[in-house]
């Protein structure tokens, strides 16, 4: 063909870390046909949805199913009853979230990527290592990328300290995957700070916000200047277990100006043309997942995720093992001993203990000689991963 492709994609660098991880993990079955294998390297829920939210999603689907409750197109930013429940869930953790501010999606990763499209050639900083989606969207868009490295010596939070003040678009998400660091009041506050004063853009992802249990900020709008210079993107998926359902939602306060426009009005310019909105069955069960009874059942989910982190944090700190995480989150980001290579350190595991985790250095070069262990296996698989390593640390 003679057309003319987007130049950029032979920009993003393709990423082998699963397959590659699949390939030796294959490799090694052949050799060891009975081996019992055990894996720390999911990053998806694996604990059912709570009772209400599936019979809210079936009362829906069946009011669909009769001429007199079916409904069409939902609106394009989400029914009035789920922006309710947003709204309210937001409340209950203390933050006075405008409804005209509140755009409901199929999950967080669509927006994430999306966001790009409203916003100008603007120098954009992310963390190394991140979550792919940052980097990658903004390199398909043709965006000069600049790193905040995350490392032992800053404990995973990178600071505005010594970044000029030209105004830029940063990345952020706390607590974070994959080092499950999560920024206190005062680390997030410099951050919201050096936004305002530089006239710069937050985009705020919170997707393991539920996770936080020492009391660091659950939201960007923990400080009032953050609504004129945040969006926060946040997410029912590891909340509540909505990974193959798919719900999300991004805050997008309409004091937010750039170039004169309102951000808010772009995005909801956006939304209208190119996104039809998030299915009504979906959004009841999104609506009873965000309840005070829906997020009681949520947390017991991730209570049974933190036994299992709890497992892992104790190994490593009895071995000495350095790591990051654990606290407010299901992922633990761990040094590799003996100043091992983050693959090295995959094929010593598999090898030896048949546990399978995920390199650190497939979330970018700052992650190599790291290694991320995740809490979302059953309690059953995690204590014998957990004995195993016991044995071989
Ligand atoms: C899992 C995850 C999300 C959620 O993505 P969805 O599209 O809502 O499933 C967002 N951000 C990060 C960092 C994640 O790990």
């Amino acid at each position: 063909m003679k057309i003319k492709i987007n130049e950029n994609f032979k920009n993003i660098k393709e990423s082998y870390l699963f397959s590659d991880i699949a390939k030796r993990v294959n490799e090694y079955k052949k050799l060891n046909p009975n081996a019992d294998i055990v894996r720390l390297g999911i990053g998806d829920v694996t604990l059912s949805l709570p009772k209400l939210v599936v019979e809210a999603m079936e009362h829906a689907t069946l009011e669909m199913g009769s001429k007199d409750t079916f409904r069409g197109y939902p609106p394009e930013y989400g029914y009035d009853f789920l922006k309710e429940a947003i709204k309210s869930y937001y409340k209950r953790n203390g933050f006075d979230i405008d409804m005209d501010s509140i755009f409901v999606s199929d999950g967080a990763k669509s927006d994430l990527g999306n966001i790009v499209d409203i916003l100008g050639n603007n120098e954009i900083y992310i963390q190394n290592p991140v979550y792919p989606v940052y980097l990658d969207s903004n390199v398909m868009s043709g965006r000069h990328i600049n790193y905040l490295e995350c490392n032992e010596a800053n404990n995973f939070k990178p600071t505005p300290i010594g970044l000029d003040n030209e105004p830029k678009v940063i990345y952020l998400c706390s607590p974070n995957n994959p080092t499950g660091a999560t920024f206190n009041y005062e680390e997030l506050k410099a951050w919201v700070d050096y936004a305002y004063e530089t006239g710069s853009l937050i985009i705020y992802d919170s997707a393991y916000e539920a996770f936080i249990k020492d009391g660091s900020p659950k939201s960007i709008y923990t400080f009032e200047k953050a609504k004129y210079c945040a969006i926060e993107i946040s997410s029912l998926s590891k909340m509540a277990g909505f990974t193959g359902v798919r719900c999300g939602y991004t805050i997008i306060p309409t004091e937010i100006e750039a170039s004169n426009m309102s951000l808010n009005k772009l995005w909801k310019r956006r939304q209208a043309t190119k996104f039809n909105g998030v299915s009504y069955p979906v959004q009841r069960a999104a609506e009873a997942a965000l309840s005070e009874e829906g997020m009681k059942e949520n947390l017991k989910n991730i209570d049974l995720y933190f036994k299992n982190t709890k497992l892992i944090c104790d190994l490593l700190d009895k071995k000495n093992i350095f790591y990051s995480g654990g606290k407010n989150s299901p992922y633990i980001w761990l040094k590799c001993p003996n100043n091992m290579k983050s693959f090295d350190f995959f094929d010593y595991l598999l090898k030896e203990a048949g546990v399978v985790g995920t390199p650190g250095v497939g979330f970018g070069t700052a992650g190599e000689g790291y290694f991320r262990l995740t809490s979302f296996a059953s309690y059953e698989d995690t204590l014998k991963a957990v004995n195993r390593l016991e044995k071989l640390l």
